[in-house]
């Protein structure tokens, strides 16, 4: 745990966010009798609990109404008013198994702790009892009457696994005072406000389409002149800095590859071989350039196996956007990728790779199968791949 954490752990406003939490879970209760408890954590900048209240007909799991948050509020206001104590016992193993007979995801965490010989605990509130190892504040007034509030509803998996029921989360959020709640509902409504989905949208810069994916915009025309101008502003840097760009093509011969160390490291995330006029050609892997074997372009350019991290040269992400008409196909370098440059000038620097193991540690039994796996797979009898320049 960070120390950041721990801070949190121990201040006042976890103690209030754990212990609304709590006064939440007794006002759900209250309402839906049959509520299945979940845990209910502080987080960030409030708390949540998570809630079964069962299947519908069809089998679909019963959510909130939209009234019930602010009915929960009330009764939570009622709750902290009622200035209850809130009491800390350590219980057994079968008492808390009898005490939470009808809680089956409570069940489940004592049995955790239980076979982690972990201390069982419990703090109890007025009616309501929660397996908790606290902390809390000392009684149910010390939650601010204004300085908390339910937020929304969310489904989500019982312990995060999609395999394990639905659970209907609420989320709220709780401050010392009403005008720190205040702020922070201010500071979320500037937020919405600068949502870039939002803003995107609005400007015609980009859309996010959920057909397309999360976080994969579609840039629209001024968005494109954006990057358009960035990347200007990149080659233009470059320029300064003595780069000069070469090009190579999308695919090379996968003797290549071999050579260049790639096949064997990378060949996971490359496409298989394609015929390209009688020749095995293999296109490159997202993210790997093709290797140059031009002896004018010097062994130092020869590309190499990518480090994880887009580099940054001079200030200048290292990355090429968009692809001019009648460009060389090779000049469309993909995000993240390190763009073919000759380094000229005094402060010519040798980019090293950060993980690069050379390919003679790498046992031969390990490579052998690698190498012949990926040929055969690729062209049925496997061809002893011919040096550089014989093919
Ligand atoms: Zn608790």
């Amino acid at each position: 745990m960070s120390l950041l954490n721990e801070l949190y752990e121990q201040s006042d406003l976890y103690k209030i966010r754990h212990t609304a939490a709590h006064v939440l879970a007794q006002a759900v209760l209250e309402k839906y009798p049959d509520a299945k408890l979940g845990i209910g954590p502080p987080i960030d900048n409030g708390f949540y609990y998570d809630f079964d209240l069962g299947v519908d007909e069809e089998g679909k799991p019963i959510s909130f109404k939209p009234d019930d948050l602010s009915d929960l509020e009330k009764r939570m206001r009622q709750i902290i008013g009622g200035q209850f104590p809130l009491e800390y016992r350590e219980i057994s193993v079968e008492d808390a198994q009898k005490l939470f007979a009808n809680q089956p995801y409570k069940l489940e965490l004592i049995a955790e702790l239980a076979q982690a010989n972990a201390v069982i605990s419990t703090y109890r509130q007025d009616s309501f009892e929660d397996l908790c190892r606290g902390p809390h504040v000392l009684d149910t007034n010390k939650i601010p009457l204004d300085g908390f509030k339910l937020m929304s509803v969310a489904g989500a998996y019982w312990r995060g696994d999609e395999k394990r029921p639905m659970l209907q989360r609420i989320y709220g959020t709780a401050w010392h005072n009403k005008k720190e709640l205040k702020e922070h509902l201010e500071l979320l409504e500037e937020a919405k406000k600068r949502d870039h989905r939002k803003i995107g949208r609005e400007l015609e810069i980009f859309i996010l389409d959920d057909e397309v994916g999360p976080g994969l915009p579609l840039w629209l025309p001024n968005g494109n002149i954006l990057r358009e101008e960035l990347d200007k502003l990149a080659k233009e840097m470059e320029d300064k800095a003595g780069y000069q760009r070469v090009s190579t093509p999308h695919i090379a011969k996968e003797a290549l590859y071999l050579r260049s160390r790639h096949l064997p490291y990378y060949v996971e995330d490359m496409y298989p071989p394609m015929d390209r006029a009688g020749q095995q050609v293999l296109p490159e892997a997202d993210e790997l350039p093709v290797p140059h074997p031009d002896p004018r372009l010097g062994s130092e350019v020869l590309p190499r196996p990518p480090a994880a991290a887009v580099r940054v040269r001079h200030g200048v992400p290292l990355r090429e956007v968009g692809r001019g008409p009648g460009a060389h196909p090779g000049t469309w370098l993909r995000p993240g990728r390190r763009p073919h440059l000759l380094h000229r000038g005094p402060d010519r620097v040798r980019v090293r790779p950060l993980h690069r193991p050379p390919l003679r540690h790498l046992p031969r039994r390990r490579l052998r199968p690698l190498r012949h796996q990926v040929l055969d797979e690729a062209r049925g009898p496997r061809r002893r791949p011919r040096g550089l320049g014989q093919g």
